[in-house]
């Protein structure tokens, strides 16, 4: 795997595929800076080097053409205050104004592209478009994990004008160490944490998972379907009414493979999908007509933190329960600690991005985690055991 530390940059224009997706609030400023921080290491490495950073990144999801709210000149300031050097922005990520930008590019310095999403053809992963951008600079960087499971022109395409000058910045080298220490390098008992809305959603990295682990655990709104699907009464609980034998499957499957899989007993119940909801503990499998389980309950946080602590590697995708609404949160908090406390006690753990990073960061463990991945989708993806466009890229 060629890494950012293979080459020397000096006098290089480097353009580098970043992941700059940020969370900005009404007023256009960043609410969360985690993927900006996440790519400066590999942007202080080129320009230590003596050569020039030229940035693209993707912004949300315009429908056709430039759009205000997902410009890129929103974290120009920000990232300058970073770097501590000039970034200079370039109002569209191909053309004239973009190549004179690229051109006058001195050694130590830094361009930022517009939103790549302005154009059509980023998504398509149209070649003509890859071109243009490739003519930007001398070398390609992938550093943007969080799209590397897109075959886009910037993530995958563009690399093909790269031969022999190209490689993986220091986050997607990180974020696919820590993939292959879960998928392929796990010291045992490894137990897999999966919670969040859906199982279709999830339904491919389930079938992967069940190869390799030793422990599964089920939580959040899919564990009803599973529920549901063994003959219990869940009220108005969330559940795939198509996926029921799907979830007997997966049951199944779990027995076959001597894999142990554990799902909720009790859930935290709710007579409204609100925080101001009455709420009460029940069995999951008794839940009254009318109401819905949003958490689990006490006797599940119990049994899955056992399972949790007893482990030596836990990967972690996807919430207990609706952790935004702070009465259904306790499940959620509870694991993030069992997965802090098994850190503490020597274990390797992996938390995916998405809702279940965003909680671990709420409740403050952070820090107490082994890997906070900042790829949703893509480290998913990887877990289903596929070959990741923008990873593929690079190796060829
Ligand atoms: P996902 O994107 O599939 O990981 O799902 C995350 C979402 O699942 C979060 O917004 C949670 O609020 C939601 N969720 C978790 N548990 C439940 C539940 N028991 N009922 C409804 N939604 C849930």
């Amino acid at each position: 795997m060629k890494t950012v530390d293979d080459f020397d940059f000096l006098g290089k224009k480097v353009l580098v595929r970043v992941d700059f997706n940020v969370p900005l609030d009404k007023e256009y400023h960043i609410t969360d800076d985690k993927r900006i921080r996440a790519a400066i290491p590999t942007i202080r490495k080129i320009l230590n080097d003596g050569g020039s950073a030229i940035l693209m990144s993707h912004h949300g999801r315009p429908k056709s053409g430039p759009e205000e709210k997902f410009s890129l000149k929103h974290v120009v300031k920000h990232l300058m205050l970073l770097l501590n050097v000039t970034v200079y922005f370039a109002n569209d990520c191909i053309g004239e104004e973009a190549e004179k930008k690229s051109s006058a590019l001195k050694n130590g310095e830094v361009l930022l592209l517009e939103n790549l999403r302005f154009h059509k053809e980023e998504e398509k992963g149209d070649e003509a478009f890859a071109k243009k951008l490739a003519q930007l600079g001398d070398f390609y960087i992938n550093d943007g994990f969080g799209t590397a499971h897109r075959a886009h022109a910037s993530t995958a395409v563009i690399a093909k004008f790269f031969p022999g000058r190209k490689c993986f910045g220091y986050l997607m080298a990180a974020e696919i160490e820590n993939a292959e220490r879960v998928m392929r390098y796990a010291e045992k008992p490894l137990t897999a944490i999966m919670g969040g809305a859906k199982v279709s959603d999830k339904i491919l990295v389930i079938d992967s998972l069940l190869e390799r682990v030793n422990h599964l655990i089920i939580g959040g709104g899919m564990a009803f379907t599973f529920v549901k699907a063994k003959g219990g009464n869940i009220g108005r609980s969330l559940v795939e009414a198509d996926k029921l034998d799907l979830a007997l499957k997966i049951m199944d499957d779990a027995k076959k493979k001597n894999v142990q899989l554990h799902l909720p007993t009790d859930a935290v119940i709710a007579d409204a999908f609100s925080n101001e909801a009455q709420s009460a503990v029940a069995p999951v499998e008794k839940i009254t007509e009318g109401w819905m389980g949003l958490d689990i309950g006490p006797e599940s946080i119990k049994s899955f933190s056992e399972v949790v602590i007893n482990s030596k590697t836990i990967l972690w995708n996807g919430p207990m329960g609706v952790f935004e609404m702070e009465k259904f949160a306790t499940g959620t908090k509870a694991v993030a600690k069992a997965v802090a406390d098994a850190t503490a006690k020597g274990a390797y753990s992996l938390i995916g991005g998405g809702d279940s990073a965003a909680a671990v960061v709420q409740f403050g463990y952070e820090n107490k985690v082994s890997y906070v991945s900042t790829g949703g989708g893509a480290l998913l993806e990887y877990f289903e055991g596929k070959i990741l466009p923008g990873i593929k890229a690079i190796m060829d």
